[in-house]
């Protein structure tokens, strides 16, 4: 059989588990180069043994706002047979995916099509980084699916939960996952975006919007969402620091990452290629779950990350010739 949803996660045959695309550049970005491109398998154990090939698009490339390249997302190989049980077949459903379904209101008819339309639709998200135990990730409840954290942790499903069941919302506790889908899903006519919602994990359901909150309009200590805003990069040895362009109540924003916090994260290769590459460049943009503080010497304001999976780069277009000259 075809598959016809969004694929949204993929085995990886090198790395052996299951990832997002986002977790998948992650690990990819952060080989030694030379680097050798992923193989990819579907995630059902049978469509595997079938040699269902999954194609990772773009996953080779850093996050970046251009509208050139397509963002990185999975994509089922069309010749490929996959069996019944896959979790990428929707069934009962060919053609008339659009319609409302029985039981539906017309807002989540609404919803559910919006979401059709992205590569990689978060349900639920949790900002809270507590270590899951190792081998013990929680058993997928109510079919919740669980995916990697960005720190190797990846909840592998055993063999005996089997994949006929339909699985049920997308959860993640990967920042840079989220923000991918949530620019991801901007790209939406604006009514449609607005429909879309998020369930905070510890908090509630809130529109997606709210959950993304400018530097300008934020306020001092913990806010409770993800923080955005561009900036410029300068590195310090093996740390760095960024600054924000808009300010926040006339005070400049930074964030200064030392090397030890830098020299003790998992993805280090990734995160300082991107930080190379961000001084080339006009602006990045930060999205950060870090807390606002008073710089103790009267220098602005102090964005503070006790981790750094509590940041995601996307690397802005470059330096015009003046500005590098
Ligand atoms: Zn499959």
């Amino acid at each position: 059989m075809k598959t016809n949803k969004r694929i949204t996660r993929a085995y990886c045959v090198e790395l052996e588990k299951e990832l997002s695309i986002a977790a998948a550049r992650r690990e990819y970005l952060s080989l030694k180069p030379p680097r050798a491109r992923f193989t990819f398998l579907c995630t059902n154990e049978e469509c595997r043994r079938l040699d269902a090939k999954i194609t990772g698009v773009n996953y080779d490339l850093n996050p970046q706002e251009t509208t050139i390249l397509q963002a990185a997302h999975f994509r089922a190989n069309p010749k490929d047979e996959h069996c019944p049980t896959c979790e990428w077949i929707e069934h009962g459903s060919s053609g008339d995916l659009d319609r409302s379904r029985p039981g539906e209101t017309e807002e989540e008819a609404k919803v559910r099509q919006a979401k059709r339309k992205l590569d990689d639709y978060i349900d639920i998200f949790d900002p809270n980084l507590k270590e899951k135990k190792p081998g013990g990730d929680r058993p997928g409840k109510g079919g919740d699916e669980i995916d990697g954290d960005g720190q190797g942790r990846g909840a592998r499903r055993t063999s005996s939960e089997s994949n006929d069941k339909p699985r049920g919302p997308t959860k993640t506790t990967d920042l840079e996952r989220l923000v991918e889908s949530y620019r991801n899903a901007k790209t939406l006519p604006w009514e449609e975006f607005n429909l879309l919602t998020l369930q905070v994990s510890g908090y509630g359901v809130i529109p997606l919007r709210s959950y993304f909150r400018h530097i300008e309009a934020a306020t001092m200590g913990e806010n409770g969402c993800v923080l955005f805003g561009g900036g410029t990069v300068k590195r310090y040895g093996e740390g760095f620091s960024f600054n924000f362009i808009d300010r926040l109540a006339e005070k400049r924003v930074s964030l200064y990452v030392p090397p030890d916090q830098m020299k003790a994260y998992r993805f280090r290769r990734y995160l300082k290629e991107l930080v190379i590459q961000a001084e080339e460049l006009r602006y990045v943009t930060l999205y950060t779950l870090g807390h606002l503080e008073e710089n103790p010497k009267g220098k602005g304001i102090d964005l503070k990350v006790e981790d750094l999976r509590q940041i995601a780069f996307v690397l802005g277009p470059p330096k015009t010739k003046t500005e590098t000259s």
